[in-house]
């Protein structure tokens, strides 16, 4: 134990590892497109269990696509430490959104393994199915069925936009494996990622220590009015959903500035039908993603919006509903596994905080079934989702070097 803690990772290797498989399904505007079960992401995955391979772990696929390479420990009856995220992409996403955090671990195992270190339990590296859920809708499908969230069969019947079948498309990229889908214990889980948001880097702090994740609802407005010619009608005789909105929209911003810096309020999809330039527009519909680390606050500001709609439309002369679409209520991560992360980011001189996840990710389905944490570093500007998505060499070598002292914390 006397050299764990000067050991590090090798920055380099991790950076030229992220750059080959960027390289599959790379953009012309330096980001990449491997959607869930195309031929990049079978493309992507094949290239990591090589690499898995070649650094002597056993690499099982279970029924829904996600990939296990273990590297075993001393004690085979331990359960193993987790670490992963995942390799598919957003349509137009960039180098780093996931594939850092399976590399990341990839990267814990080699350096163990060039130090001839052993650990006490097994490290199992994941690479979750499809958690972007850009393709097929349903984001963190793989860590969903895994942890009871969401049935095999469920997910299986996932289509995308051509109809296509998630089961169809997993058969056919060769991943349907014999590992069962579910829970096996474990005795930690770590999950290391981009921030994708701005404030890491606007504090000059290199390792977020994350928590939890906040409150989300997804939720959809419905404003009904009523068809009419868009020269004949005089704007006092319109029943038009689309004033309607008008009213709306400030107030339901107003609501999220009331509810603090960390109220987040988002409309992200506004349909009219029938959509056409010279009728009023008899439906509206639109999408509110609502989220905020407090449970009560989540409520109120939901509560309200729905008051706000239906305030502004019965004035109107208009019919409004607004329905919840999904929820999911916020976690709080294992204190052990948050106290590992910390440590380890003193251990390495890292300046480091705690801090909430804004994002929804694999480790927050994990965490209702193990002891599971993150570990969250800068990226340029806060941008992701997006090609143009950067982290420094630098970062991301910190980083890895508190997952992997995170890790031999936890293994033993
Ligand atoms: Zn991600």
């Amino acid at each position: 134990m006397s050299r764990a803690p000067q050991l590090r990772i090798s920055g380099e290797r991790l950076w030229s590892r992220l750059m080959d498989m960027a390289r599959i399904g790379a953009t012309p505007r330096g980001g990449c497109n491997r959607l869930a079960l195309t031929d990049e992401d079978r493309a992507a995955r094949e290239l990591f269990m090589s690499w898995c391979r070649e650094v002597g772990c056993e690499v099982r696929v279970d029924e829904i696509g996600n990939i296990f390479a273990r590297r075993s420990g001393r004690n085979s009856d331990r359960p193993p430490v987790l670490a992963g995220s995942h390799l598919d992409t957003q349509p137009t996403g960039g180098r780093f959104d996931g594939v850092f955090g399976v590399l990341a671990a990839l990267e814990v195992v080699e350096t163990l393994n060039d130090h001839g270190l052993e650990t006490g339990a097994p490290i199992d590296v994941v690479s979750w199915t499809n958690e972007e859920g850009a393709r097929f809708a349903g984001a963190m499908t793989g860590s969903a069925v895994w942890s009871g969230q969401m049935s095999l069969e469920e997910a299986r019947a996932l289509r995308d936009a051509d109809g296509k079948s998630f089961g169809e498309e997993l058969q056919r990229i060769g991943f349907v494996g014999d590992l069962p889908a579910r829970p096996a214990p474990l005795t930690a889980c770590f999950e290391i990622h981009i921030e994708q948001g701005p404030r890491l880097e606007a504090e000059g702090t290199t390792i977020g220590v994350v928590t939890g994740a906040q409150h989300m609802g997804w939720y959809e407005i419905r404003i009904r009015g009523r068809e009419a010619h868009a020269g004949t009608t005089p704007m006092a005789m319109r029943h038009d959903p689309m004033r309607g909105l008008s009213r709306i929209l400030p107030r339901l911003f107003a609501i999220a500035d009331q509810h603090g810096e960390d109220s987040r309020l988002t409309c992200g999809v506004v349909h009219t039908e029938p959509a056409s330039i010279n009728t009023v527009p008899g439906l509206l519909t639109m999408t509110l993603d609502i989220r905020h680390p407090d449970r009560s606050a989540h409520e109120t500001m939901v509560r309200d919006c729905s008051q706000i709609v239906q305030e502004e439309c019965s004035g109107l002369g208009l019919a409004a509903t607004l329905e919840s679409l999904w929820e999911t209520p916020g976690v709080v991560f294992d204190r052990g596994c948050i106290d590992a992360v910390r440590k380890a980011a003193s251990l390495c001189g890292c300046s480091f905080k705690e801090m909430l996840s804004g994002a929804g990710h694999d480790a927050v389905n994990v965490s209702k079934v193990a002891p599971t944490s993150m570990i969250f570093v800068p990226c340029e500007g806060g941008v992701s989702h997006n090609e143009e998505e950067r982290a420094e060499p630098a970062d991301l070598e910190a980083g890895c070097n508190v997952l992997l002292h995170a890790v031999l914390a936890m293994a033993g």
